[in-house]
C-alpha cells in the first residue's frame, strides 16, 4: 500500500522514526520532514553542548535517512501557522510528531523574574546558535552564578561557564556567545541539588570532566557527600550511582582550590529566593534533610552571591495548535505514541514519539527505541486513515509564499558552515539567522 507520512519536527525522534518508516518491505512509504527553523537536527544541533562533539556525530546517521530519495525535507514550516493539522490531514495518511520539550519548567521562588535569572535552556539555546535566543546577552560581567539542579544539562552550562575561551574556540559554539565568555568575569558557579550525591542525575562522564578543566577546579564540602543508610545501600546496587559519589569525594582533596575559576557542587540545598534591586544579587537556600528519598526543608538558611541564576530543573513540552495535549505531564496525549483526545480515545492517524511522547528524559539514542515502537503502531494502524486529498504539500507552501528550505538547500547550509570551520580549526563556524542562511544559497 502507498502511504505518506508527515514528521513534524527534525530532531533526532524524528531522523530514528523517518529511518524505521523507510524501512517498511511491504508499504511503498513516502517522508515529508518539516521543521520550524531552516537548520535540522533539533537537540543535536541546538541542545547538545558545543564541547562534545561526539555525540553530534549522530547526524552522519540522520544525513543517510534524509539521502533516501523516498525523503523530502522542509525547512523554515512553522506547523499550525504555514500548514494546518487539517490540510496535513488531507495531504498524509499519517502524522507523526517528534517536537521535542520546547520549554522549562519554573521553580516557583520570589525573585525568579529578575533580570539575570534565566532557564538554562535559554542559555544553552543562546550559546548553540538557536535563531530565537541570539539576543539573549546574559550579562557576565559577574562573580558568581548559580546553576539549579544536577542533571546533565546543568553539568552542561556549569562547565561552558567554567571553561576557558581556548578550551571553548576549536568547538561549534555560536561566535557571539564565544566573544561574550571571552570577556566572562565568572569565577564561582554554585551547583545546587536539593537532595544528596547518590540522588544526582548527572553521569559519570559529566562529572568527570569537572576534574580535567583547564582554568577551573571542581570543589565539594565533605561533610554534603556522607550517605545516608538508604543511600549507603543504594549505592551498592547502582554502580553508576556509586561511581558518582566517588568521583564527588575524589574532590574533597582539592580543598579550596587553586585556579582562576571553581565549580562548587552543593547538595541538599534548595534555592528559596532570589534577590538583588532590577537584577539578582543574591540566592537564598535553605538546607534539606533527605526523608524518605525527598528533599525537605530543615529552616537551616544561607545566602550565596551570585549575579546569574540557571534555573536546569528539567524541560518542558508546550502544546502543538489542535493536537491534543496533557498539561499535567506536559506530553502530547498518546497511549504508547498512538495520539488520544482527553478521553483517551485513539485519533487515528497520529502519533508522536521522543519527548512530546514520554517527557523530556534519556539520552538521544533513547529515541531511537521510542520511535521505532511508535512506527511499530504505525504499521498495524496502515489503511485505517487514508489522506483525504492528493495535492503535494510543495505546491500549497509555494502558492502560500512560504519559502522552505528542501535538504539540498540544508546541504548547502552545512556545507559553508564547515568550510567557514576549517581555517580556524572549528567543526564549523555556525550560521545563526536565516539572512545569513539565504544568502549562502
Ligand atoms: P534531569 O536529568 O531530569 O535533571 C533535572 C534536575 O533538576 C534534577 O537534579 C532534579 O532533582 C532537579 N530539580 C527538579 N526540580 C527541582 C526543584 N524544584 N528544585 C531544585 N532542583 C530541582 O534533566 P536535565 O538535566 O534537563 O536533562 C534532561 C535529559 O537530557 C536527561 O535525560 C539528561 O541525561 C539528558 N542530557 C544528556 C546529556 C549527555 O548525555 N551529555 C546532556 C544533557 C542532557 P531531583 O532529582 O531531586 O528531582
Amino acid at each position: 500500500m502507498d502511504v505518506r507520512v508527515a514528521i513534524i519536527g527534525a530532531g533526532p525522534s524524528a531522523f530514528y522514526g523517518a529511518a524505521a518508516l523507510l524501512g517498511w518491505k511491504d508499504h511503498a512509504v513516502k517522508v515529508d520532514m518539516f521543521d520550524r527553523l531552516a537548520a535540522p537536527f533539533g537537540l543535536v544541533r541546538y541542545g547538545v553542548a558545543p564541547d562534545h562533539p561526539k555525540i553530534k556525530s549522530v547526524t552522519n546517521l540522520y544525513d543517510k535517512t534524509a539521502a533516501d530519495p523516498r525523503f523530502r525535507y522542509f525547512g523554515c514550516v512553522d506547523f499550525g501557522k504555514d500548514v494546518k493539522l487539517a490540510e496535513l490531514r488531507d495531504l498524509y495518511d499519517m502524522i507523526f510528531f517528534a517536537t521535542g520539550a520546547q520549554s522549562d519548567r519554573n521553580l516557583g521562588i520570589p525573585g525568579e523574574d529578575l533580570a539575570g535569572s534565566m532557564s538554562a535552556t535559554e542559555f544553552v539555546a543562546w550559546y548553540n546558535g538557536h535563531p530565537d535566543y541570539v539576543n539573549l546577552n546574559p550579562n557576565l560581567n559577574i562573580e558568581g552564578v548559580v546553576v539549579v539542579g544536577v542533571g546533565n544539562v546543568a553539568m552542561d552550562v556549569a562547565r561552558i561557564l567554567a571553561k576557558s575561551p581556548e578550551e571553548l574556540a576549536t568547538t561549534d559554539i555560536a561566535d557571539h556567545a564565544l566573544e561574550a565568555l571571552k570577556k566572562s568575569r565568572v569565577k564561582d558557579i554554585y551547583v545546587l541539588g536539593r537532595r544528596g550525591p547518590a540522588q544526582a542525575k548527572f553521569t559519570n562522564p559529566e562529572i568527570k570532566e569537572f576534574g580535567h578543566l583547564a582554568i577551573a577546579d571542581p570543589l565539594v564540602r565533605a561533610p554534603e557527600l556522607e550517605l545516608d543508610p538508604a543511600s549507603a545501600a543504594e549505592c551498592e546496587k547502582d554502580r553508576l550511582m556509586k561511581q558518582n559519589v566517588e568521583i564527588l569525594r575524589s574532590y574533597i582533596e582539592r580543598g579550596s582550590g587553586s585556579k582562576q575559576r571553581r565549580v562548587h557542587f552543593r547538595f541538599l540545598v534548595s534555592p528559596v529566593e532570589i534577590t538583588g534591586s532590577g537584577r539578582v544579587e543574591q540566592v537564598k537556600i535553605e538546607r534539606n534533610k533527605l526523608v524518605d528519598g525527598n528533599a525537605v526543608g530543615s529552616g537551616e538558611f544561607e545566602t550565596v552571591g551570585a549575579g546569574m541564576v540557571l534555573r536546569s530543573v528539567g524541560y518542558k513540552g508546550v502544546p502543538l495548535p489542535d493536537v491534543p495535549f496533557d498539561s499535567k505531564k506536559a506530553i502530547i496525549s498518546n497511549a504508547g505514541g498512538r495520539v488520544t483526545d482527553a478521553v483517551g480515545a485513539v485519533q487515528a492517524g497520529l502519533y508522536v514519539a521522543g519527548w512530546a511522547k514520554r517527557g523530556p528524559t534519556g539520552v538521544i539514542g533513547t529515541n531511537k527505541k521510542d520511535a521505532e515502537e511508535t512506527v511499530a503502531l504505525m504499521l498495524q494502524d496502515v489503511g485505517k486513515s487514508k489522506a483525504g486529498g492528493s495535492g503535494d504539500i510543495a505546491t500549497l507552501l509555494s502558492q502560500r509564499g512560504v519559502k522552505f528550505i528542501d535538504w539540498q538547500a540544508w546541504k548547502k547550509i552545512d556545507a559553508a558552515e564547515v568550510n567557514n570551520g576549517k581555517a580556524q580549526n572549528r567543526p564549523r563556524v555556525k550560521l545563526v539567522g536565516i539572512h545569513e542562511m539565504r544568502a549562502v544559497l
